[in-house]
């Protein structure tokens, strides 16, 4: 599984936040209970006086280990008598004491050289934040997808396009509950208004939520990056040169509405490139378009149509656009 650099070092960043926070919580408490708590000033400065002792101890040899040992007992008591007395003032016992909210990683993020859990979780909310504010999708899943927007009237091969999006439905929802290094590349290919962007958004938060690096753009905002990677200078050059790399190494990539954007050549060669990239290094991508697969390579180029066709699953979208349908109704 590949993490996503900028979204893990958000993750970090926010976790950061949490510590700075607990830790000024901790020391707006000291200042209030040094100057209502009798006694406490006097502790603190005898528990300061114990470390010193203990950082001496270190600095001159001798019998290190007993007096550190001894200091630590002596900081135990001292402590204790600490919470006494704030329990006296009316205050709880622990009010000063200071416990990290994540005792496995003592809130650093990490475990050896591994990412703790709660550093984890915190990547996946950072993830999924960004895809919802990405794909403008609100709480919808497989579950709100509606089958009855499309006709159960059989077409002409005696299948109704509810029939067949009702398979389509069943795929991408075991797709992305299944999916890893062997899941299929996907073309989602039809007209408008049949959710082709509503289930590869839907895709895209439950991928993500297994902890995969997601990337939803549409096609227009990738060949962007392109461009900007191409002939942007300095900072944005390197933002620019991020953003490629996040596309061309998360483990799914969703390139919606392809065929929409102006195409240059330029933007021939960004895409070979990416297919090309993506499909050498086995990581999977979900391409949404209004074309029909044959006008892929007219629009584009044959080398580019034939990688996709030839190893990207199919799934073609069918019915009446149920965006209008939906107006009609209203
Ligand atoms: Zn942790």
């Amino acid at each position: 599984m590949t993490l996503d650099r900028t979204v893990f070092a958000r993750a970090r960043a926010s976790l950061e936040e949490r510590r700075k926070s607990r830790e000024e919580r901790t020391a707006r408490r000291q200042e209030e209970a040094i100057r209502r708590v009798p006694g406490l000033a006097e502790i603190d400065g005898e528990l300061r006086n114990v470390m010193s002792g203990v950082f001496r101890a270190a600095l001159e040899g001798g019998d290190t280990e007993a007096r550190i040992r001894a200091a630590g007992e002596e900081s135990l008591r001292l402590q204790e008598k600490r919470r006494e007395l704030l329990e006296k003032a009316g205050y709880p016992r622990d009010y000063l004491d200071e416990e990290p909210n994540c005792s496995r990683c003592r809130d650093t993020g990490f475990v050896g050289t591994e990412p703790c859990e709660c550093l984890m979780e915190l990547y996946r909310k950072e993830q999924a934040r960004e895809l919802s504010s990405l794909t403008r999708l609100q709480g919808e899943s497989f579950d709100s997808f509606q089958l009855f927007w499309y006709s159960d009237e059989p077409n002409e091969s005696g299948v109704s396009p509810r029939a067949h999006m009702k398979a389509v439905l069943d795929y991408c929802r075991s797709y992305a509950r299944r999916f890893g290094s062997r899941s299929d590349n996907l073309l989602f290919t039809g007209g408008p208004g049949l959710g082709k962007t509503f289930l590869s958004a839907c895709i895209a938060g439950e991928v993500s939520g297994s902890g995969h690096s997601v990337v939803y753009q549409t096609a227009g905002e990738v060949f962007a990056a392109f461009e900007e990677a191409r002939f942007g200078r300095g900072e944005r050059e390197e933002t620019a040169e991020a953003a490629l790399n996040r596309l061309m190494n998360c483990d799914l990539l969703i390139l919606d509405d392809l065929g929409t954007e102006m195409t240059n050549s330029l933007t021939v060669a960004g895409l070979y490139e990416l297919v090309n990239t993506r499909l050498s290094g086995g990581r999977k991508t979900i391409i949404s378009t209004n074309l029909a697969p044959a006008e892929l390579a007219g629009r584009y180029s044959p080398q580019i149509s034939s990688r996709i066709l030839g190893d990207y699953e199919i799934l073609r979208f069918t019915g009446e656009d149920i965006r209008i349908l939906k107006k009609q109704k209203r």
